[in-house]
């Protein structure tokens, strides 16, 4: 177990540490480096790490076999910011996505776009490929998608994101793509991810609905391992017993994952409550709690999406919600981009 102490610690503080540790049956290597102090804290009793992280002066616990390293806040203290097409996320910035859920026409995607842009959001979403729950769902555009979604990208001067699902989509998804986005089934598509690894091109991974924070984070690893360092994480809501929302978006993803890494975090409220009533509530909570960015669906006409549109926001609702996050991103330090 890695016990880090916050930058500036007094001795009293390491010392009540150590005390704290040896007493439990611990060896305390202490070490004390030009930004940090760390206890190493060896062999002793079975301890929960929650309760060392409460002492004073202390930053973080981490399990000495801590499974990932290169997204560990450890490896790199300064938060990785990502900018794309003059959107940044991560570190004072918050960067805004929006879009439907899937490319459906081109007039769609014109009409929707054409909004956005005129609120000021830089990168377009819209899945071309989409991994729905029944086969007999509209399953995308496929190729033809791509091309809308660039064609209109383009001519707004925005950024495209959209979602890949397997290995054989890569070389296409690239031509079109500036942010690859993977999604919840597919965020322990290992395979995937180590490909996703050798692009130069930013990954946003979903947390997969039933996955802890360490398994997301481990995800990021998979791709970072391969020498791709532009891993945005993104909390889309996990399954619960509750049934009223569609998942649970869990709003603590925010200050568990920045703790833990440097990597940017951005939340989804969309698909993290499935109704549109509860997306610019919890998008303010989010921008409130520190996220890095959002990501949300708006379509031109939700009524008749073909995908998601009960969660989608009107064009006019989300030019609502846009001015409520910029008016509290501010007060915690953050520019809007
Ligand atoms: C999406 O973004 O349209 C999507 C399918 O998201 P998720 O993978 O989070 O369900
Ligand atoms: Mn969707």
């Amino acid at each position: 177990m890695l016990i880090v102490m916050r930058h500036g610690v007094s001795r009293e503080q390491v010392d009540r540490v150590v005390v704290y540790i040896k007493d439990r049956g611990f060896d305390a290597h202490v070490s004390i480096g030009e930004v940090h102090t760390v206890i190493g804290a060896v062999g002793g009793n079975v301890i929960d790490p929650r309760n060392i992280e409460l002492l004073e002066g202390v930053k973080e616990v981490i399990r000495i076999n801590s499974p990932y390293k290169l997204a560990s806040r450890v490896f790199q203290e300064q938060d990785t910011v990502i900018e794309v097409n003059g959107a940044k996320f991560g570190g004072d910035y918050l960067g805004m996505i929006a879009g439907p859920c899937t490319v459906e026409s081109y007039e769609q995607m014109d009409a929707t776009a054409k909004a956005l842009k005129a609120t000021g959001v830089k990168v377009l979403r819209g899945g071309a490929f989409k991994p729905r729950t029944s086969p007999y769902a509209f399953q995308g555009l496929g190729e033809e998608g791509l091309k809308i979604i660039r064609a209109v990208a383009d001519k707004y001067k925005m950024a495209v994101e959209t979602e890949i699902m397997e290995v054989s989509q890569l070389d296409l998804i690239c031509e079109y793509a500036d942010i690859l986005q993977v999604g919840a089934r597919n965020m322990q598509n290992f395979n995937l991810l180590k490909e996703l690894g050798h692009i130069k091109k930013p990954v946003i991974i979903k947390r997969g609905l039933s996955a802890t924070f360490e398994e997301l984070l481990m995800s990021a690893e998979y791709v970072m391992s391969g020498d791709n360092r532009e891993v945005i994480l993104c909390e889309r809501g996990i399954r619960t017993f509750e049934r009223i929302t569609r998942n649970t978006l869990d709003l603590s993803a925010i200050p568990v994952i920045k703790k833990l890494s440097h990597l940017p975090i951005i939340i989804d409220p969309s698909h993290g409550t499935g109704l549109r009533d509860k997306v610019a509530p919890m998008s303010r909570a989010a921008v409130a709690a520190g996220c890095d960015g959002l990501i949300i669906e708006v379509h031109n006409d939700p009524d008749r999406a073909l995908c998601d549109g009960a969660q989608s926001l009107y064009p006019q609702e989300f030019d609502a919600l846009y001015g409520d996050i910029n008016k509290i991103a501010p007060i915690i330090g953050k520019t809007v981009s």
